[in-house]
């Protein structure tokens, strides 16, 4: 028999007093989730609407991808938009125009809200209204907003995804819904594990293309991969979809947890269940103890960044035997991080928000041994002979379920391992 996650006394921190802070912030806006959305869904082209800096985050961001002629791209305000001396509506019809008839293999088209577009109060919603019904039904026009000042950094994909939800067609099937876009490799793991126990049909948000038969209804029930989908859950229960709430699926135990919350949805037995996983679960945990030597001990310090910071954060305490000092995150969402925040054990601030300064102090006094923080951070931090973890890192590498579980402690303990090699060949 498969064991239960044990449960730290108390429900963990499910109860734990949030520290919640706003002030200068360091993170990322919206835009980036462009650059691996782009990759997910091959027929879909991100149009931001935006300033020069914004071309330059998604150039930076994008590193050599913008060789490969990529599926985004910049409407660029100019001075005039911004004076209101242009009509701006009808520069970006113009834009569309030109770039629909040179790139035909564009089925979906999003209109990126940015600060400069959402500063001048531009209608991108009647935008991509108005052209949805001019280029139906070879391509559909969405919106949503990256912008700095709405979004940080996933929550990019969290608006994007939420923003197709309410266009979905209606289906009364029974199934089940994925909903985050992981890398091929990895979604393909997750829905063989499921299929391998008998439950289908399974269907995954954001789909690969626009003519996938992708609808949602009252007998929909979906399972979050991901943790900063907010908005998208709301937009799923909306349209009559059923939450199963669970932790998420990093780690052994993790991706337990995850697939028994489903299998017991869809009636799976204990032996199928024990059948399907024990294999797997058997070379995560070699994969992790392995891993994770360098780690046990040792003290860990999150900056906010992604929201995947509560349940890494779960995942390297119980299983790679970390003790957390602090646990920053964008936002908490109690109903989609709860099971985690209830399996980690009391101890660590949870901090929601941020004042970077007073963070760097608190961070500077604990002296962590690990500190996962953004690149702006991260070489001052290491400057003080801080070791870090840059956190970017953990959105693009394949993290989730059992064959990558390894993978992620290692992600964890390199950088811990090198500032040991380092001080080492200091002190010779
Ligand atoms: S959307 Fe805002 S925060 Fe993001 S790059 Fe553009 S101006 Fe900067």
């Amino acid at each position: 028999m498969t064991e239960l996650p044990r449960l730290p006394a108390q429900g963990g921190c499910s109860n734990a007093p949030i520290l919640k802070q706003r002030g200068q912030r360091e993170v990322f806006c919206g835009l980036t989730g462009i650059i691996w959305l782009h990759r997910k869904m091959q027929d879909a082209f991100f149009l931001v609407v935006g300033s020069r800096t914004c071309a330059h985050l998604l150039q930076s961001a994008a590193g050599v991808m913008i060789f490969a002629e990529p599926r985004f791209g910049t409407a660029i305000l100019e001075e005039t938009d911004l004076a209101g001396l242009a009509d701006a509506q009808a520069e970006l019809d113009k834009v569309v125009d030109q770039l629909l008839a040179r790139r035909t293999d564009i089925k979906q088209l999003f209109l990126v809200g940015s600060c400069p577009s959402e500063v001048i109060k531009l209608d991108l919603s009647r935008a991509a209204e108005r052209m949805t019904e001019k280029y139906a039904p070879s391509v559909r026009v969405l919106n949503f907003s990256g912008s700095g000042i709405e979004t940080t950094f996933t929550q990019g994909e969290d608006a994007c995804l939420a923003s197709m939800v309410p266009v979905l067609p209606k289906t009364d099937t029974r199934q089940l819904l994925l909903v985050g876009a992981l890398p091929d490799v990895v979604e393909e793991q997750a829905v063989s594990l499921l299929e391998q126990m008998g439950i289908g049909p399974i269907k995954v948000l954001p789909a690969p293309r626009a003519d996938t038969d992708l609808g949602i209804g009252e007998n929909t029930v979906f399972a979050l991969t991901q943790p900063f989908l907010g908005d998208t859950h709301g937009a799923l229960e909306r349209r009559g979809a059923r939450h199963l709430p669970a932790p998420f699926p990093f780690g052994e135990e993790g991706t337990t947890a995850w697939l028994r919350v489903i299998a017991d949805e869809f009636g799976v037995d204990a032996d199928t269940f024990e059948r399907v996983t024990a294999a797997p679960r058997a070379r995560a945990r070699k994969a992790i103890s392995q891993a994770s030597e360098a780690l046990r001990g040792k003290t860990i310090f999150f900056f906010p960044d992604s929201q995947l910071e509560i349940p890494l954060a779960r995942f390297l305490t119980r299983e790679c035997g970390m003790e957390a000092i602090e646990v920053g995150s964008p936002f908490v969402h109690k109903g989609i991080i709860g099971s985690d925040l209830e399996m980690l054990a009391q101890g660590p601030v949870i901090s929601e928000g941020q004042d970077v300064d007073l963070q760097l102090d608190r961070c500077r006094a604990a002296r962590p041994d690990l500190t996962v923080c953004g690149l702006g951070l991260a070489n001052p931090l290491e400057a003080e002979g801080l070791a870090t973890k840059w956190a970017i890192e953990l959105v693009f590498t394949p993290v989730h379920f059992y064959e990558q579980a390894g993978d992620l402690a290692g992600l964890f303990s390199r950088p811990v391992r090198r500032a040991g090699l380092l001080k080492v060949e200091a002190a010779e």
